[in-house]
């Protein structure tokens, strides 16, 4: 029985890893996705089907069975009521019940053994400090994007990292006592109370806007929790998807701290809070230089353009803005400009957030441009239309090395003939710093709201004919 079992186990960690590769291109998404839950499925039948976890029997396997029912009915429930701009704070829900699922096993194999050896216990500590980290910090997060009980902003106070490092000392400290003593649960109960205050304090510092990164991070440890539990339950599907998880989790995370350009720990101690620009900054980029258009002005430039790039930011996602931006781009198309979109890995709020809208208005996956691809065709392009974007698009991030984005990988727009902003007024972006595009010689500023403005120049474009 027992290489039955681990005969499925393979077959879905193979499913896994051919999820996960799906799940890098929008075209395999879904398909990577299927894969993945299919995985998903076969592991639970078989965890199901394992004669040691059924145990005493009938009884055992009526509570599993109830306990997959209760969650799938919630898990499906959630994924379809929610909205696609919290998918980040349903991620942070994930993230908590996998960190504290696997504190709560690794801990109740703990209470069940007599005299475990010694990697067992390690092993415990690690689940039950990872896992408290993982449970509470993933709360915070999701409270954080909601905005339930603590501010947006990053709470900090002094001693706030001597704080932290004393309260990791104090879990390591108890995590040598669980070691030494693995029959008193008390040394365990001490170690995830610690582990959750570190949780909530680690996590406090960071700035809503910065959560995905964290989040990220997160779902990286809740992986290296189940896969921790794993070596406690000696199963080797969970220290495999652990593992997964952990891995991808981490990639994850450095993919989006290098295409902001900012350090792990920038992102951790919520510096970009302290990166505020005076309002004389910023009034001295833009004083006399802005100059702002009108519906009709754009359509005259569409006109005559061969080429037009859009590129979409947060305000797109803020303004919900993604079917009128298809019917312009359809427009356009039909009026023989060739349309593309460039795409930044960091525009909106979260890895994919663009895809994801332009996914949702039927975008031709074809004509979404990544950030390599697309720069060197800006010095072709007559028009580039700026929607909702403005950090990806500042070109201090390539000429000042004092910039809080110095050295942002960004997309070169103010490289083609004109370029086109729509935004509602002159506020800065999540870095909160100015960005000198808005007062270049070939920019225009199309002040509104990005919806509204997309429809306007769609009206416009039909009346220009
Ligand atoms: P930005 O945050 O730089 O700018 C968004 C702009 O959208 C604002 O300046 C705002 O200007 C405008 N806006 C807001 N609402 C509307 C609306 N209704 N209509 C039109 N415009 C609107 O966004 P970008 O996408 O350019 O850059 C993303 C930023 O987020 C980067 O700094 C990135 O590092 C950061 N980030 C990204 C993450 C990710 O995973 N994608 C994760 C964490 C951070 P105004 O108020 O004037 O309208």
């Amino acid at each position: 029985m027992d290489s039955v079992i681990n005969l499925i186990y393979l077959a879905a960690s193979v499913l896994f890893i051919l999820g996960i590769r799906g799940l890098t291109h929008p075209r395999t998404a879904v398909r990577g996705n299927l894969l993945g839950a299919t995985g998903m499925l076969l592991a639970v039948v078989a965890t199901l089907l394992d004669q040691e976890i059924l145990g005493s029997g009938g009884q055992a396997f009526g509570l599993l069975l109830g306990g997959v029912v209760l969650g799938a009915a919630i898990g499906a429930t959630l994924a379809l009521r929610i909205e696609l701009t919290a998918m980040p704070e349903m991620v942070a829900l994930l993230n908590a019940f996998g960190g504290g699922a696997s504190a709560l096993v690794a801990g109740a194999v703990l209470v069940g053994a007599t005299d475990p050896p010694a990697q067992t216990a390690v092993a415990t500590v690690a689940s039950g400090l990872i896992g408290s980290v993982t449970f509470w910090g993933s709360l915070v997060a999701f409270d954080k994007l909601r905005g339930l009980l603590l501010p947006d902003r990053p709470v900090l106070f002094p001693g706030q990292q001597a704080l932290n490092g004393l309260l990791a000392l104090a879990a390591l400290g108890c995590g040598v006592m669980v070691v030494s003593e693995p029959g008193s649960i008390a040394f365990y109960a001490g170690l995830v109370g610690i582990a959750s205050v570190l949780g909530i304090l680690l996590t406090i510092p960071i700035g809503g806007a910065d959560m995905p990164v964290a989040i990220a991070l997160l779902n990286s440890y809740s992986g290296l929790a189940a896969a921790s539990t794993g070596f406690v339950l000696n199963n080797n599907i969970l220290i495999i998807t652990g593992s997964l998880v952990g891995a991808s989790g981490l990639i994850l995370t450095r993919i989006m701290c290098k295409a902001m350009n900012r350090s792990l720990i920038n992102v951790l101690v919520g510096a970009i809070a302290e990166a505020s620009v005076s309002k004389s900054d910023a009034d001295a980029i833009y004083a006399g230089r802005v100059k702002s258009t009108s519906a009709e002005e754009v359509a005259m430039l569409f006109d005559g353009a061969r080429r037009a790039v859009i590129v979409p930011g947060y305000g797109l996602a803020v303004s919900q803005a993604q079917h009128q931006v298809r019917d312009l781009a359809n427009l356009l198309e039909s009026r023989g400009v060739e349309v593309e979109y460039a795409i930044h890995p960091v525009a909106g709020r979260m890895p994919g957030h663009m895809n994801v809208l332009l996914a949702e208005a039927d975008v031709d996956y074809d004509k979404l441009k990544e950030m390599d691809a697309i720069n060197p065709s800006f010095e072709q392009t007559d028009v580039s239309l700026v929607i909702g974007a403005n950090d990806i698009v500042n070109p201090d991030a390539r000429t000042d090395p004092g910039s809080p984005i110095a050295g942002m990988p960004i997309l070169n727009v103010d490289q083609s003939r004109t370029v086109v902003v729509i935004k509602r007024s002159l506020s800065p972006g999540f870095a909160g710093i100015p960005n000198p595009l808005f007062a270049a010689d070939n920019t225009l500023m199309f002040f509104g709201d990005g919806k509204q403005a997309v429809l306007d120049l769609i009206a416009a474009v039909k009346e220009a004919d």
